[in-house]
């Protein structure tokens, strides 16, 4: 059976791509690169790959140069990479294995080995993978949680900052939210948050971020948009929210808004007690409604 995860297969020689492929394409998905540099354009398509299985002898450039392009670029840096080679000295597998691959198999390979090794990478990458997503994920909704929340907000407010670009970022605050868990209960209260974020995860753009930033509060930042258009925005998801009604609960919720002003934020913490404020405000004038920080 599949794993559905993806496997990439690198090598010049055409039968030896064959040979790997052959026993392990009943259980992954397989990509092939027949060079270094094709192997480096794959590795950032999606899917991108779960394991790499990486030749060192090549014409273009070397298995190692392959690994070290591969370490020092983001979004393939935690591919964890096995050297499958002809090379069968103890030098090349020092090299290999200090310069971040995760195992070394000389050929000629045996089915049996290859097949056990790259199951548990595979496995200790899915339990890594899971791992990371936990730390930064909410269990409920599968937001952002809030302490990833404040770390992509930084990241945010300093790269605004640097490229003098605009930014905004609003607090959502679910209305009377405490009258739907006392009338419907727990439960069903935990499902109208869930389709709330299903909301809003679906109408933010990628480049945009949304968290759960408390109970029944959530953030989304609003990268290089102006107010005008922040606000446009989020009138568009209160509209969404109210609705929307999951389970047939008649729901709203109340918006804070707040844009970046280059020379007197401090940082991330500011713009949240900013939108806070509104948030407030929004409240106290009736709930339902986008009020932006004055
Ligand atoms: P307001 O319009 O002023 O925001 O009123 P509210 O009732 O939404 O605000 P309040 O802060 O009084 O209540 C928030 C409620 O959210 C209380 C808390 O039990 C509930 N809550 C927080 N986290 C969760 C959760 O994960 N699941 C459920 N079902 N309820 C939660
Ligand atoms: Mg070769
Ligand atoms: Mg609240
Ligand atoms: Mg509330």
């Amino acid at each position: 059976m599949k794993d559905n995860k993806t496997i990439l297969i690198v090598d010049d020689i055409q039968s030896n791509q064959d040979i790997l492929g052959s026993f392990l394409k009943d259980s992954y998905e397989i990509k092939y690169a027949s060079n270094g540099s094709n192997a480096l354009e794959i590795s950032r398509i999606d899917p991108i790959p779960d394991l790499i299985l990486l030749d060192i002898e090549m014409p273009d450039m070397s298995g190692f140069e392959v690994l070290n392009k591969l370490k020092s670029t983001q979004i393939t840096k935690n591919i964890p990479v096995i050297f499958v080679t002809g090379h069968n000295d103890i030098k090349n597998e020092e090299r290999g294995l200090i310069n971040g691959a995760v195992d070394y198999i000389t050929k000629p390979i045996s089915p049996i080995i290859v097949k056990a090794r790259v199951k548990t990478h595979i496995t200790l990458k899915n339990q890594r993978d899971e791992l990371i997503f936990r730390a930064s994920h909410d269990q409920l909704t599968e937001l952002y949680n809030r302490h990833k929340l404040v770390e992509e907000g930084e990241r945010f407010f300093s790269k605004s900052i640097r490229h003098n670009e605009n930014l905004c970022i609003a607090i959502i605050d679910v209305d009377h939210f405490k009258n739907i868990n006392d009338t419907y209960g727990h439960l069903i209260g935990d499902e109208v948050l869930k389709s709330i974020a299903n909301i809003l995860k679906k109408c933010i753009r990628t480049e945009d971020i949304v968290a759960r930033y408390g109970g029944e509060e959530f953030i989304v930042i609003f990268d290089r948009c102006t107010i005008k258009d922040a606000l446009r925005k989020s009138e568009e998801l209160r509209m969404r929210i109210h609705h929307a009604k999951p389970n047939d609960i008649k729901v709203s919720a109340s918006f804070g808004l707040t844009s970046l002003k280059h020379n007197s934020h401090k940082n991330f913490d500011h713009l949240l007690k900013e939108a806070d404020d509104a948030l407030y405000k929004a409240k106290e004038k009736g709930r339902n409604k986008v009020i932006v920080y004055k």
